[in-house]
């Protein structure tokens, strides 16, 4: 590869990297699966080996990923420093590559002898256990690695986490660093639980985990029935010769140390242990994703060291993902709210990484025809980083004779409207969007959510109400009366007066969630309060051209087109005419501004600061700045916090932008810093751009 070429790829790949890196420790929402994400790890650590000048301190290879970064329920958590930094693990997915780090380690270590502690790789969110005197005193998250949040009234609502140590012979004051783990049984009832409550269900035990320690509410974290294990003492070299003697310590005085570990002394044996879990995990009541392997003598390990993201005295082998074999019985095309028909695979019911999976996702015809499935087939399903397990592969060699290719539908499977597919889109559509009924009651149902009017009705309430064609839109929700519901199955006037009284509380949602569940497509809760902000009433809204939507900070042009193509329709507006009448709330307050000082100016936040970044958020709009996500040209400057993100900053840097701290922001719009100076940071121990 060219120079020129490889360092297109390279940061590309970085982009990448980080991005899903975000998605996965601070979202807890990835889109992506373990296995490419570290397909393209490797890929760029390949690169960089191969062209050294292109390895920068801030590649993703060079850090550990940050759980730090706040959203609107975080960077409410005080932060504290590592003693000793908490970083990842190398890992491979080749057994050969363990080999190698055998050979490397025995060379290094130029014949001193030593063993090899063997360990299960918990698939949940890591954690700093710190007591002093017998007791639980902090409890950090790795955070970026050198600084993390103080979860500690989180921990001690975890059920096996011990506040007070049993047994004798612990030092006056030690860290003990593990895993958060939600065994399968929890995450199973959590998910079902949300997706009750319409809120999205967790892609997994490891992202259920980890956003749940970092709750603001520490009853709800031990309502989430996780659970700790504990693996690393570090420091103890004093106490202890090896780390198996420390764990086992460690359990003595009551901590939960796993008992599936092994010491052993040749790659024959880790080989065994690897075999043997590589079966029997799928019977663990918990994930694990692989298994570690560490050098057990402390003396050894300080021989060996450690790169700047990880001790060269540890590996991870990691399993290749889970895959499962099944039949598949037949294909369901599913219409959704916004008309884009999805094929769904039914599926011989099937065990796959702790759940029965007897659907999957294909995605739309080109993935079908990709895959050149067919009914009959023997499918290979895996579960990626989504909820949703995926189809990957056919096995053709099991195909049944004569099996027909399927045919996609050209018309509505529920309406009968011929789809449609725009030239740059991957799905089909139903645009029959006022008449297909499964738009239309996914629509009244999308109105009625808990993130939207929190009205209490649910799916199957709206599918009678439809069938007794009581309601179309949502404002016909508002002309039902207390003799029509109770014309529902197993209404009573409890329950229709339940439901009045909801829907008559939903009269006093605030504009932005109004907005948002009117279903505008491509408008999310966040767009919804952005436009709800910047136009403040409905009117001014239908009004906008494209132009001006597209002046609204994180607006693109897909948005203000569909945003602007709603309200020409006369039936939209009708509908909200209907609304409106029935009095619910299409417009808001301006927020009392604080000064003018930011007046034209466009700000991006990123990084930790005193206060949540909503504060910080606030406090720019209410001194007439406007936000914005992205560093571009038109960024006046970048607001930058502890450890802001080093795209941006490199954006920032590139582009020739001011970069501001937080101090320096205060002083710019006057406002004074928060009275204890910033009581959610040790500032001195942080530094703006480490
Ligand atoms: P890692 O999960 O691969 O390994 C390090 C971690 O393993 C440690 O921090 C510790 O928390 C844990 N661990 C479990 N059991 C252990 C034991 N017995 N001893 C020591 N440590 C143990 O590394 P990471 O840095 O936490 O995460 C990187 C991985 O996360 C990637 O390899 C990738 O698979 C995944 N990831 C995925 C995405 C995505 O989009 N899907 C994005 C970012 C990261």
């Amino acid at each position: 590869m060219e120079f020129k070429d490889a360092q297109k790829r390279v940061l590309e790949l970085k982009d990448i990297l980080w991005e899903n890196s975000r998605r996965y420790y601070v979202l807890n929402a990835p889109t992506m699966s373990d296995t490419e994400y570290d397909r393209l790890m490797h890929e760029l650590e390949d690169l960089e080996r191969a062209y050294p000048a292109l390895l920068t301190p801030d590649s993703p290879t060079q850090r550990v990923g940050s759980d730090l970064e706040t959203g609107s329920e975080r960077g409410a958590f005080v932060q504290y420093p590592h003693r000793y930094p908490m970083l990842s693990l190398a890992n491979t997915y080749n057994i050969d590559e363990v080999a190698d780090f055998v050979r490397r380690a025995e060379k290094d270590l130029d014949g001193v002898p030593f063993t090899y502690s063997c360990e299960l790789k918990f698939d949940g969110t890591a954690i700093c256990l710190t007591y002093r005197n017998g007791r639980l005193v902090r409890a950090l998250t790795r955070g970026d690695g050198v600084v993390g949040d103080d979860v500690t009234r989180n921990a001690l609502r975890i059920e096996n986490i011990p506040h007070k140590l049993s047994g004798s012979g612990w030092p006056e004051e030690f860290e003990i660093r593990g895993e958060v783990l939600m065994p399968y049984a929890s995450f199973d009832r959590l998910n079902a639980e949300r997706e009750a409550n319409d809120d999205p269900p967790f892609a997994n035990p490891r992202n259920a985990a980890s956003g749940s320690l970092k709750l603001l509410d520490p009853e709800e974290v031990g309502r989430r029935g996780l659970r700790c294990t504990l693996y690393h003492i570090p420091g103890q070299t004093g106490l202890f010769s090896t780390h198996a003697q420390a764990l086992d310590a460690a359990a003595s005085w009551g901590l939960p140390v796993s008992a599936e570990r092994r010491t052993v002394g040749s790659i024959e044996e880790i080989e065994q242990f690897v075999a043997h879990w590589d079966v029997q995990r799928k019977f663990l009541p918990y994930a694990t994703d692989g298994i570690v392997i560490k050098i057990n003598e402390f003396s050894c390990q300080n021989t060996l060291g450690y790169t700047a993201k990880s001790p060269r005295w540890a590996v991870a082998f990691k399993f290749q993902a889970e895959e499962a074999h099944t039949r598949l019985l037949s294909i369901d095309y599913q219409v959704g709210r916004t008309g884009a028909v999805t094929p769904v695979a039914n599926l011989a019911p099937v065990q796959l990484a702790g759940t029965v999976v007897k659907r999957a996702t294909l995605n739309n015809a080109d993935q079908m025809a990709l895959l050149d499935i067919r009914v009959g087939d023997t499918v290979r399903v895996i579960k990626g980083g989504e909820i949703i397990p995926k189809i990957i592969g056919v096995d053709l060699d099991q195909r049944p004779p004569h099996t027909p290719v399927p045919v996609f539908p050209t018309v509505c499977p529920d309406c009968g409207t011929p789809l449609v597919r725009e030239a740059d889109e991957a799905k089909w559509f139903c645009p029959n969007g006022d008449g297909c009924p499964t738009q239309v009651k996914a629509r009244l149902l999308h109105f009625l959510a808990r993130k939207a009017m929190n009205i209490l009705a649910g799916e199957a309430t709206v599918e009678q109400m439809y069938s007794l064609s009581l309601v179309r839109t949502p404002a016909d929700f508002y002309s039902l009366t207390e003799s029509q519901l109770l014309l529902l199955d197993g209404w009573k006037e409890r329950s229709a007066r339940r439901f009045l009284e909801s829907l008559e509380a939903s009269r006093n949602v605030p504009f932005p969630r109004v907005l948002f569940a009117l279903g505008i497509r491509f408008v999310g809760e966040t767009t919804a309060r952005e436009l709800a902000v910047h136009f403040r009433t409905v009117d001014a809204l239908a009004e906008a051209t494209v132009e001006q939507l597209l002046e609204v900070p994180d607006i693109g042009d897909v948005i203000a087109e569909s945003v602007f193509a709603f309200f020409r329709n006369p039936r939209h507006l009708e509908e909200i005419g209907r609304l409106r009448a029935a009095g619910l709330q299409f417009s808001m307050e301006a927020e009392a501004r604080s000064s003018e000082l930011l007046e034209g100016m466009t700000v991006v936040i990123s990084g930790t600061f005193s206060v949540s970044r909503d504060e910080m958020k606030r406090l720019v709009e209410s001194n007439g700045g406007k936000n914005s996500s992205s560093v571009s040209a038109k960024t006046s400057f970048l607001l930058a916090g502890t450890k802001p993100g080093p795209e941006k900053v490199r954006k920032a840097e590139e582009l020739g932008i001011r970069i501001v701290g937080e101090e320096a922001f205060r002083a710019m719009v006057a406002a004074p810093g928060e009275p204890d100076g910033g009581a959610h940071q040790e500032p001195e121990q942080l530094t703006l751009f480490g």
